[in-house]
């Protein structure tokens, strides 16, 4: 039996030997920038004359790798030479499939550091921020593998007379894992290892703008073991051979995470049988967020301001869990917002290999573009009171940007931004507060500060998100201890990093025998 789970503990930048070894792995990675990444089908390594470029939001000019691109015949290849692997993939015991789960935590937890670099250059993480998600990644293996154990026992049935009665989980067979670029290990890593270790083979298409971490982890998962074909690497533009993926007849299942409107276009496409499939498609959707904090008059507002400008503004405000609306009753409104302000004034923004900067750059040049589209959307819809400067040099940098006295019918209280954008709404009271939080189409995340016991159990019923916390910031899920995932336009709710996750890869069979 595996030990018991436990999370990876997170590193302490401000011990001096940690702080040696992350500068040695940025020294590692940035003498191994600009390398070329083939696909890997079936364990080959095929190229393509068509590359993606990526590169170092911080630095544009700075080449971090470039990545094949495939095409919908080399879409085609994957799926079949995973479909030829699953044939005996499905037969492995789960214990054998874990097992290489957890060489490769051990192994990246050997190269932590390594992997934390290249988040740095590639996502333009924030120290923490890339350790973060170098750990969720370390978390997903072990704990998936765990889990590949615990359902892949007997589930026992009630004793029934003059019958023998089994039932137990078998895999469905070919995935599509399809993750977005913001936790570029983390997620990729737990979406497509938590498919194989159920039995599945997979066809992994990362994000367009983060494909040299995939290509790191996938090459982890052969050095630790992985049999080829049952991770295929097949980077490729979203638009180019996203729906071929999603609509051709030998997938069984897609498991997303990324944008409402990719989102929703996979689970139409899915749903209309392509000639010669076999099988209702199973779609496992997570998407966008518009994450609300709720603070109310009895709350600790110093504690308040804090998990506000944590939440708004990690990660430049670009994770799903983000706060991008900050809900705060009329009576502490003014006091709540100049803390917030104060705060987010001192971030300091600039090239994430520093780490005395905490935010760094947005992802790329669009995004870049979006969010300052909106931040002129927030100087008409309300009172910008932070941000909305240029930023003097290279880079996709947006310093925090606070619009404050935003009415709920706002673009930006409404639309997801992901970036350092945050709303300032006034609400008359609690109860208004708590209408104004579940008044969007998302239900991701949500924080409420109050010291009042009976709005706390009232917000417990009532404040419609997956991920819901009290009197601390509304970012930072764990695994295993705050499993993730959303409710209506922010997906299917499939919680990764929950118990409930790896029953999403398999499919149940009860088998009966008269004695
Ligand atoms: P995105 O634009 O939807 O892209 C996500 C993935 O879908 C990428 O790999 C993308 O490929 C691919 N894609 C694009 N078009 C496709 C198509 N027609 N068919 C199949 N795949 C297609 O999202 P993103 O910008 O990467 O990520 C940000 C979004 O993810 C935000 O909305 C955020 O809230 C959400 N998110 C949600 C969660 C959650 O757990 N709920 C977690 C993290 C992020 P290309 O890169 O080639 O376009």
């Amino acid at each position: 039996m595996p030990t018991e789970f436990r999370n990876e503990a997170l590193v302490d930048f401000s011990q001096a030997p940690n702080r040696a070894a992350m500068a040695k792995a940025i020294e590692l990675v940035q003498s191994q920038l600009g390398r070329h990444y083939p696909l890997v089908i079936g364990g080959k390594r095929i190229d393509t004359k068509d590359r993606f470029k990526s590169v170092n939001p911080a630095q544009p000019d700075e080449l971090v790798g470039t990545v094949a691109k495939a095409d919908t015949t080399l879409a085609d290849q994957a799926i079949s030479e995973a479909e030829k692997a699953f044939g005996w993939w499905k037969k492995w015991e789960p214990a054998a499939r874990a097992r290489i789960l957890w060489r490769a935590a051990a192994a990246m937890r050997r190269r932590k550091f390594e992997f934390s670099a290249w988040l740095v250059f590639e996502a333009g993480k924030s120290w923490a921020e890339a350790d973060a998600d170098t750990a969720e990644a370390i978390d997903f293996l072990e704990f998936y593998g765990r889990e590949a154990i615990r359902w892949g026992a007997d589930q026992g049935a009630t004793r029934y007379p003059g019958e023998d009665n089994h039932v137990f989980y078998i895999p469905l067979g070919v995935g599509i894992a399809i993750p977005p670029w913001n936790f570029p290990l983390a997620i990729m890593a737990g979406m497509t290892t938590a498919a194989a270790v159920a039995g599945n083979t997979v066809v992994l298409k990362p994000a367009s703008v983060t494909p040299v971490i995939a290509a790191k982890f996938v090459e982890l998962l052969e050095e630790s073991g992985m049999p080829a074909g049952v991770v295929n690497f097949l980077p490729g533009s979203g638009g180019a051979i996203g729906d071929h993926l999603t609509q051709h007849p030998r997938t069984r299942f897609i498991s997303f995470t990324g944008s409402k409107e990719v989102g929703l276009r996979i689970w139409e496409l899915a749903s209309k049988r392509s000639p010669g499939q076999m099988w209702l498609k199973r779609v496992i959707a997570e998407m966008g967020g518009k994450d609300a904090i709720l603070v109310d008059e009895t709350a600790d507002l110093d504690a308040a301001a804090e998990g506000i400008v944590a939440s708004a503004f990690g990660f430049q405000g670009q994770k799903c869990s983000a706060c991008s609306r900050a809900i705060v009753v009329r009576s502490v409104y003014k006091e709540v917002l100049d803390r917030v302000v104060e705060r987010a004034k001192k971030i300091p923004v600039g090239p994430p290999r520093d780490p005395m900067n905490s935010m760094g750059p947005v992802i790329d040049e669009a995004a870049f573009r979006k969010i300052g589209e909106y931040i002129e959307v927030g100087k008409t819809e309300g009172r910008l009171v932070l941000g909305g400067e240029k930023w003097g040099g290279t880079g996709y940098f947006i310093p925090p940007a606070i619009v404050a006295d935003v009415k709920p019918s706002a673009r930006i209280h409404c639309e997801e931004i992901f970036g350092p954008v945050l709303a300032v709404l006034e609400a008359r009271d609690f109860e208004h507060g708590l209408e104004i939080v579940n008044s969007t189409e998302y239900g991701l995340t949500g924080a409420l500060f109050s010291r009042d016991r009976a709005r706390l159990e009232r917000a417990r019923q009532e404040f419609h998100c997956g991920n819901l916390y009290f009197n601390r910031k509304c970012t930072g899920a764990l695994v295993d201890v705050h499993p993730f995932g959303g409710f209506n336009m922010s997906g299917t709710d499939s919680k990764a990093g929950g118990r409930d996750y790896l029953g999403l890869f398999l499919q149940m069979k009860s088998v009966c025998e008269r004695l």
